[in-house]
């Protein structure tokens, strides 16, 4: 599977594919010659992890480095379902039912991981070729809208006082965590002003997030880390050197 994520108002964006046993990124403008492997990484998830402003981004942020040197964080199912409970993804009853399928049905697990993955991708090529003016693929929106609908089905509805509540509904499956990326998405992301959707324009990062600022303006997904490494770039070109790079 190859998905185009073409960005050149942002930086020239790497396209991304999938076999068996790897994941690779090809650059768009060179395509044979910037084959950047996607390296997967164990990474203890921290609350520092989830800057996108709502979970579905922050699931899409699993990649980091999408640019430079891609790491993927999600090297297990458990890791996932450790990233859903941090994101508070479901109630915690509801992931000790997921952990103990996945550790019953380890196979059926490894799919749902894949199926996760897939999604990821095809999602933040759609999320990133809105962000740069660019249609997203037809692909991309029909996984999207698979993804949403089930993720519609898993809510049940209940009249309270004078009006209509969303409930979840507690039934889940090993793609559950998927499906309620794919309703997140369209319900909270695609529901945001499309100009405050960004993706953060610090080195090795590409991580996206809706800019809930009150200017607008923001342009990291953490000033600390990705602002202060890009002005140490900048200041290291700017001096030639001449101070050392801060920024390493
Ligand atoms: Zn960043």
């Amino acid at each position: 599977m190859r998905i185009p994520v073409g960005s050149d108002s942002l930086k020239a964006f790497p396209f991304l594919t999938y076999n068996e046993s790897f994941i690779s990124y090809r650059g768009g403008r060179q395509p044979l010659k910037h084959l950047l492997q996607v390296v997967v990484e164990q990474h203890t998830f921290l609350p520092r992890d989830f800057v996108g402003g709502d979970s579905a981004l922050d699931f899409l942020n699993t990649v980091t480095g999408r640019d430079q040197s891609p790491r993927d964080w999600l090297d297990s199912y458990a890791r996932l379902i450790e990233w859903a409970a941090l994101a508070k993804l479901f109630p915690q009853d509801v992931l000790w039912r997921l952990t103990k399928e996945a550790k019953r049905e380890p196979a059926a697990a490894m799919r749902a991981l894949t199926g996760a993955k897939t999604f990821r991708e095809q999602s933040f090529a759609l999320l990133a070729n809105i962000i740069s003016g660019r249609s997203p693929s037809k692909d991309a929106l029909r996984l999207l809208r698979e993804q949403w609908l089930a993720g519609v089905s898993s809510f049940e509805l209940r009249f309270e006082g004078s009006r209509v509540v969303k409930d979840f509904s507690g039934e889940v499956d090993l793609d559950s965590i998927t499906r309620m990326i794919g309703y997140r998405i369209v319900e909270n992301v695609l529901t945001s002003p499309i100009e405050r959707l960004r993706m953060c324009q610090g080195p090795n990062c590409s991580w996206l997030f809706i800019d809930t600022s009150k200017g607008g303006r923001r342009r990291w997904c953490d000033m600390a880390v990705c602002g202060n490494a890009a002005k140490s770039r900048r200041f290291y070109a700017r001096t030639g050197g001449l101070f050392g790079d801060l920024s390493s």
